[in-house]
């Protein structure tokens, strides 16, 4: 019999759950999004949105789930036919990789394992073979949600810097942005894109290209057709806190009280709150017995741990058992992962509490389902956390 009793365990890398406050704020009445009210609201999101890419300069809010901040990435910087270089991190990568492909762009894809990040000297390496700059653009993914590895992109700027190559960086950071230390300005980045559902503990349905003056530039030469996603008409109306068409307005209510909420915690708290929720996850792994799908702990992500299970045991039925037996939802595995891993959420709205109700319903369901495992991985995470009492950046 399904379990429907008590509160659904949302524990997907994103959406993530969202916070009381930011439900409050969301669900009042909707206002005149032309109105001076709203001209306030536009004013402190987008201003306050800078500081959690960290970053002085704008950053575009478009009422659109992270793919279309992909495509208005692209499509404002790059002509059609132009060269852009992209490494194979996983499925997300993979999507964007198809995107670019078709909106005309030649995208190079530099294969990789999907068990780890961007090797950025495979891209200094491609960049300096490109000696006639025909590579306008390096574009990877910081969090790859699919295998739980970050990319070090201060490490893909000196790259692109060593080879003496002008190409723009674009860097997804959909599940990395408010869960995973992340500096739009201080490494160079020309767009970042970021998503609303989830280190930013909102539903879906806003995303962000953060850009640089160099993208700014860019996108007076690109000509790839482009309307809804133009950079220009949004940047002239910003200004006056408005935007060229409906906003998302009762997101950005939800918005500015994220941003709020966020640095009330303190950024580094919050990614050392990340950290830590993501070691205690790991150990128990580990404990288990199991496989983590990222294999260099240098690029371990803080926002999701993808879990292998051993050969022939599905993990989608692990994840179907959970979620009747403890109405927890799990993040299943893509592509070529399909059934072959899951994956943890930790990222978002969250405590101590949550990490260890996940990690108890996953031990249960390897259990149920006669995974082979050694019990007793809660305990090692209860332990780690119990040890380590408080979630403070000094703590970490
Ligand atoms: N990039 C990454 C890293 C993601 O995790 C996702 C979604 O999970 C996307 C892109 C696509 O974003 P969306 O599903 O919001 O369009």
């Amino acid at each position: 019999m399904t379990n429907r009793t008590g509160r659904h365990f949302l524990q997907i890398p994103g959406p993530t759950n969202t916070p009381l406050p930011i439900l409050a704020a969301i669900a009042k009445p909707t206002i005149d999004h032309r109105g001076p009210e709203f001209a306030k609201l536009g004013l402190e999101v987008l201003t306050g949105i800078r500081t959690i890419f960290k970053t002085s300069g704008p950053v575009i809010i478009y009422p659109a789930s992270g793919t279309g901040a992909w495509e208005a990435a692209l499509v404002n910087t790059l002509s059609p036919g132009d060269r852009v270089l992209m490494f194979e991190t996983g499925w997300f990568a993979t999507l964007w990789n198809k995107m670019a492909k078709r909106l005309g762009i030649e995208a190079e894809f530099i294969k990789g394992d999907w068990r780890s990040g961007v090797n950025a000297d495979a891209i200094e390496a491609r960049l300096a073979e490109d000696k006639a700059h025909t590579i306008k653009a390096v574009a990877v993914v910081h969090n790859e949600t699919s295998t739980g590895a970050t990319s070090n992109i201060a490490a893909v700027r000196r790259a692109i810097d060593n080879a003496g190559h002008p190409a723009l960086l674009l860097v997804d950071t959909i599940s990395s942005l408010g869960s995973i230390d992340y500096r739009h300005e201080e490494w160079g980045v020309d767009v970042t894109v970021g998503g609303s559902q989830k280190g930013l503990m909102l539903p879906p349905g806003l995303s962000f290209n953060a850009i640089s003056d160099k993208a700014v530039a860019a996108a007076k030469k690109a000509k790839l057709p482009r309307s809804f996603w133009d950079w220009e008409d949004m940047l002239a109306i910003n200004e006056k806190g408005f935007f060229p068409y409906t906003p998302s307005t009762n997101l950005l209510q939800g918005l500015s009280v994220a941003i709020q909420m966020l640095h009330e915690e303190g950024l580094d708290n919050v990614f050392a709150r990340h950290d830590r929720a993501a070691e205690a996850t790991r150990r128990c792994v580990h404990h288990w017995g199991l496989e983590i799908q990222c294999q260099n702990p240098q690029e371990y992500s803080s926002s999701l741990t993808a879990v292998r299970l051993p050969e022939g045991y599905s993990a989608d039925g692990l994840r179907a058992e959970i979620l009747t037996r403890c109405n927890m939802s799990l993040g299943n595995g893509l592509g070529p992962l399909a059934d072959r891993v899951f994956r943890i959420g930790h990222l978002g709205d969250f405590h101590d509490l949550m990490v260890t109700g996940v990690l108890s319903g996953v031990e249960m369901g390897l259990r149920v389902c006669g995974i082979p495992h050694q019990s007793g991985g809660v305990e090692v995470a209860m332990n780690y956390l119990s040890g380590n009492a408080r979630a403070t950046a000094q703590a970490a």
